[in-house]
């Protein structure tokens, strides 16, 4: 017989236990099967469309494969549990999907502020809805701390990413947020360039967070997905509730695969930082290299700010040039490890001349390349740096 009265879901990972751990051992533990003899190690991918489910359908208990999934849950699990909400995170098919349930969190005509530098991706969705009607957008230099305050009256919304993509710049999230707040804007951050482990957005006073999952969260480039995570009940269910009825929904494999990726990403963003720190040395003392941008060099103008709200600078670095556009083009022709490709946070290492996407801001220098630093030899990346800007 089938109890038609709400049952809590079966912990699958005892999180409660999760909270004082490190988050190196948090990524590792955390989205576990539960410790019972014979358990798998691993969650197991579920693959149905819907769910043996008798009388009235309950909230919180599964029907139908595109509400609830329990392939997606252990990740749900696990990036809350590192984001420090008090909720789980909530999985998308990409992580365009995720900004495009964040910003449905706004109101109609509502104003939206944003950083001119932001991933192109979200600027081109909010001036589309802009286009609309939907909303109204107005920009701002978010390394400008008195200029984002003044944008604020009025504004439904404060959209914040730090470091921005691809100029590096650091926003002061605390003193934003609660500037965002006192004028009565929710705040979202897109935490895909840090993950949970260099920076907690909800810590600093985010109410939703946002990530490319396809990036460092999962790590080697071979899913895309995003995911949204907030400790706020109500905002939550409003987002579940988005991705319930327009429907972008991870796959089951996807969603495994991004917990096999985050087992890893510890290490890989240790590995990674150090190369990053050494290459932007280095590369800005290189004759051919006009201006490094790296948050972790100690004369970067966002260094003291992101020393202050990171646990580390990352690995994404962007440098210009010395000659600009084609230079930098050909940079990208002549390299042999490094990968030339968009995206960025996989093991791999992949170099990008921005300004090759028309959709580009025009204020990132033409000659700007974007370095995602991987996991490979720190001497064979510096090595084949050398050789393709001779
Ligand atoms: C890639 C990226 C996105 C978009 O994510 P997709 O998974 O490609 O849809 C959003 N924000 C940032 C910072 C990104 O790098």
């Amino acid at each position: 017989m089938t109890d038609p009265t709400p049952q809590p879901r079966p912990d699958q990972s005892g999180d409660a236990a999760h909270v004082d751990l490190a988050p190196d051992s948090l990524v590792v533990a955390a989205g576990r099967p539960e410790r019972v003899e014979e358990a798998p190690v691993n969650p197991p991918i579920v693959l149905s469309s819907t769910y043996r489910s008798v009388g009235p359908v309950q909230p919180g208990r599964r029907s139908y494969g595109r509400s609830e999934n329990p392939s997606w849950e252990p990740f749900e699990e696990a990036l809350g549990d590192l984001e420090h909400a008090s909720l789980p995170a909530l999985l998308f098919s990409s992580g365009m999907a995720a900004i495009d349930a964040a910003l449905s969190l706004l109101p109609l005509g509502g104003t939206v502020v944003i950083p001119r530098h932001s991933y192109q991706g979200s600027l081109v969705a909010v001036h589309e809805s802009e286009s609309r009607g939907h909303l109204t957008v107005v920009e701002v230099d978010v390394a400008d701390t008195d200029a984002v305050i003044a944008a604020l009256p009025g504004a439904a919304m404060l959209w914040l990413e730090s470091p921005t993509n691809p100029m590096m710049e650091i926003a002061e999230i605390a003193v934003l947020a609660r500037a965002a707040h006192d004028a009565g804007a929710l705040v979202v951050t897109d935490n895909t360039f840090c993950t949970p482990l260099l920076q907690r957005p909800l810590e600093l006073g985010a109410d939703v967070v946002v990530h490319s999952v396809t990036k460092y969260l999962a790590g080697h480039s071979d899913v895309v997905l995003g995911a949204v995570v907030t400790s706020d009940a109500e905002l939550r269910a409003r987002l579940l509730r988005t991705r319930t009825v327009r429907g972008a929904i991870a796959g089951s494999f996807e969603a495994w695969l991004a917990l096999r990726g985050l087992r890893t990403l510890a290490v890989r963003l240790d590995r990674s930082e150090a190369t990053a720190r050494l290459l932007a040395t280095r590369l800005a003392e290189h004759p051919a290299v006009s201006r490094v941008r790296y948050p972790g060099l100690p004369d970067d103008p966002g260094h003291a700010r992101a020393a202050a709200q990171m646990d580390g600078f990352g690995s994404i670095l962007a440098f210009e040039a010395a000659g600009g556009a084609q230079p930098a083009e050909e940079l990208t022709e002549r390299v042999r490890l490094w990968l030339p490709a968009t995206s960025l946070g996989g093991v791999e290492s992949l170099v990008e001349r921005r300004r090759r996407h028309e959709t580009e801001a025009p204020t990132v220098p033409p000659g700007l390349l974007r370095l995602s630093v991987g996991i490979e030899n720190a001497e064979d990346l510096w090595a084949d740096l050398v050789q393709a800007l001779a």
